[in-house]
């Protein structure tokens, strides 16, 4: 695993594609600029890496394309030291950003193999987030409340459970939709009953499935 001079010069590149793409949050950027998201990739699609697509990560699931995190992470609205939950940790690559953001990172993921490769990888690149095998439908309700929650996959409907372990002033960013793309929510929680919800426009998701039975 080697950061070398190339993927840091595709990687400047990819950030003023992200730029030119409406991402502003210049403390978003760094973090991106910080992460090498070709690490999170199998090596067939290393030179692909900076370019602005999903691609397979195994267990019929993708890695997020950047401008997708870039724009989630940005939505999140949160500062250094805040808590946030992770639905679908996946490849690992959203959580790396969280985590360079320098937010206290919980996140969950249903497929064990992906949690187990995300796990040591995350490890050896000196990030430190608590990451858990299960069902994100419940988020993590011994950890809550959070200051932001995250959802990596394509939600049928927002879960209950989710918004019940946001903070007053908390946000839940999450796609919301069964067919090939999702809208992008912002549900903000302003008092114990009330949420404040925002659209940001249409994104391509794998679906969040409930809990499996058993592993594949
Ligand atoms: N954030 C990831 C995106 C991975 S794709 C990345 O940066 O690579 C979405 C992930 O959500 C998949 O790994 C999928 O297995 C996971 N997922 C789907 N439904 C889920 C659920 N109910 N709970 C937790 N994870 C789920």
């Amino acid at each position: 695993m080697k950061d070398e001079y190339r993927h840091k010069g595709q990687r400047r590149k990819m950030i003023d594609e992200l730029r030119a793409l409406g991402i502003t949050d210049e403390g978003v950027l760094e973090a991106i600029d910080r992460v090498p998201r070709h690490f999170f990739l199998s090596s067939a699609f290393e030179q692909f890496a900076y370019q602005n697509k999903a691609f397979q990560i195994g267990s019929g699931q993708t890695i997020s394309k950047p401008h997708t995190v870039a724009k989630q992470t940005e939505l999140l609205q949160l500062s250094a030291g805040e808590k946030v939950l992770e639905i679908g940790t996946g490849s690992g690559y959203q959580c790396a950003v969280l985590c360079a953001m320098g937010y206290k990172v919980f996140s969950i993921e249903r497929q064990r193999n992906l949690f187990e490769k995300a796990r040591p990888l995350l490890a050896a690149m000196g990030f430190k987030p608590d990451l858990f095998y299960g069902d994100g439908y419940k988020g993590k309700a011994v950890f809550a409340p959070f200051d932001g929650i995250i959802v990596t996959c394509g939600a049928p409907e927002v879960p209950e459970a989710l918004l019940k372990q946001l903070k007053i002033g908390g946000r839940l960013v999450i796609p919301v939709g069964e067919g090939d793309t999702q809208r992008m929510f912002t549900l903000t929680r302003t008092t114990e009953a009330d949420f404040v919800r925002e659209e940001h426009g249409d994104f391509a998701f794998v679906p969040m499935l409930a809990s499996r039975a058993q592993d594949k």
